[in-house]
């Protein structure tokens, strides 16, 4: 029996078309009778978060969906129409050990279309990202957008190296305008990202989950 792999690599908790299911963790393999003899690391290689460099990405999407789920919360505490009434932002650091949170959230006026990020608690060691919304729809970071990512990324890459600074990642919540059924999605863009495409990035499963 062989496996056959995937051909495309998956990063994160993210698809590439909306038809797609998001990817899942694999459920532990249990081996019996005759598969006894088999290795029982066999089928859990592409569990991602069994390696760091996988399980940033799963963690770090998963804080992003986590960011969304938070937003929503307070979006109808205070009587919003979703997300659809004003930006809302927060950063997401990672701790030494790993574990990603998320800073704390601010929000922008009504109507505003604007919000300042709120920094306390950031330092270049710590941060991995942020997320905010565009309650107007537009799926790709602005102008704007890509100058703070910019700014941060040089910041982190003069004090803790490019290497970490790469990491750094830009989340999007926003629904696709030329889709009346289209619901707040997550797209995901990093230093990499095509700044001038105007097609959508890969969305993230806005339900994901941290590693255990
Ligand atoms: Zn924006």
């Amino acid at each position: 029996m062989t496996d056959t792999l995937p051909d495309i690599e998956v990063r994160g908790q993210r698809r590439r078309e909306p038809a797609e299911p998001f990817p899942e963790r694999p459920e532990p393999v249990v081996f019996e009778g005759q598969h006894a003899e088999l290795d029982p690391n066999i089928g859990q290689e592409l569990d991602p978060c069994a390696d760091p460099a996988t399980a940033l990405d799963w963690n770090a999407d998963a804080a992003a969906a986590e960011a969304k789920r938070e937003f929503e919360r307070r979006a109808a505490d205070m009587g919003d129409d979703g997300l659809y009434t004003r930006e809302w932002h927060a950063y997401v650091y990672q701790n030494a050990s790993g574990h990603m949170y998320l800073g704390p959230v601010s929000y922008g006026p009504p109507m505003g279309g604007m919000v300042t990020p709120n920094t306390s608690g950031m330092t270049p060691d710590n941060l991995i990202g942020s997320v905010h919304n565009h309650p107007g729809g537009s799926m790709n970071p602005s102008g704007s957008d890509w100058q703070g990512f910019d700014g941060l990324h040089s910041w982190v890459s003069a004090y803790a190296g490019t290497a970490r600074a790469d990491q750094m990642r830009l989340y999007i919540i926003a629904r696709d305008v030329n889709d009346p059924n289209s619901q707040m999605s997550i797209h995901v863009f990093d230093k990499d990202s095509n700044r001038n495409s105007d097609s959508p990035a890969e969305d993230v499963n806005p339900d994901g989950q941290p590693c255990p």
